[in-house]
């Protein structure tokens, strides 16, 4: 746990530190340090190996969180709606195709994913929601419109 909590620390300090004023100050994502979340286990630290995650413990991603969030709130909302709200529910509800297909893409950064829950008419309130889809046959067509929804900007996939 030290050893994770060093790597991120010293990873933070020198890449995420030193930039991110000025990228907040142009409200601009520095895309250019995705790899290295990806690299110091951000993305995804307690998904298991066979599917591209780092194998850590619950505690590990914790620490890990922790040291990004010292440097900057975005930065780590980035990696925490990545690992706990894209890359958790693939692993837990997803099947092995799905997890085969957009896990290990995830975990090393080359593909970015958001999760779409917060609604403009009713906020975060799952119950209230109107969003929905229907089954084309040939494909899905989603209906609705959602919010505050960190990652979208750039995301490769939404969990909706
Ligand atoms: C920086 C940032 C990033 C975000 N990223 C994401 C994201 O990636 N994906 C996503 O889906 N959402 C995201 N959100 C949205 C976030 O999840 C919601 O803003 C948050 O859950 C609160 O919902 P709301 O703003 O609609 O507030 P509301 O649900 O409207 O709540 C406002 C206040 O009223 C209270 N309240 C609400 N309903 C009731 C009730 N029935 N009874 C009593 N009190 C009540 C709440 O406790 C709260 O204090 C993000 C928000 C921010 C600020």
């Amino acid at each position: 746990h030290k050893l994770v909590r060093e790597a991120a620390r010293e990873w933070v300090k020198r890449e995420v530190s030193p930039i991110i004023e000025d990228y907040a100050q142009r409200a601009e994502f520095p895309k250019q340090i995705i790899k290295g979340l990806a690299d110091i286990g951000a993305f995804g630290p307690y998904i298991p190996e066979e599917y591209g995650g780092a194998g850590l413990d619950h505690i590990s991603y914790g620490l890990i969180m922790q040291e990004i969030e010292r440097g900057d709130s975005g930065v780590r909302s980035t990696a925490s709606v990545q690992s706990s709200l894209v890359m958790y529910p693939i692993w837990k509800y997803g099947n092995e195709e799905q997890r085969m297909k957009y896990l290990p893409k995830l975990a090393s950064g080359e593909f970015m994913g958001c999760f779409g829950l917060t609604e403009p008419n009713y906020g975060s309130d799952p119950g209230s929601m109107i969003t929905n889809f229907k089954d084309m046959g040939n494909h899905y067509l989603l209906n609705g419109a959602k919010m505050w929804i960190s990652n979208a900007p750039f995301a490769d996939i939404a969990i909706v």
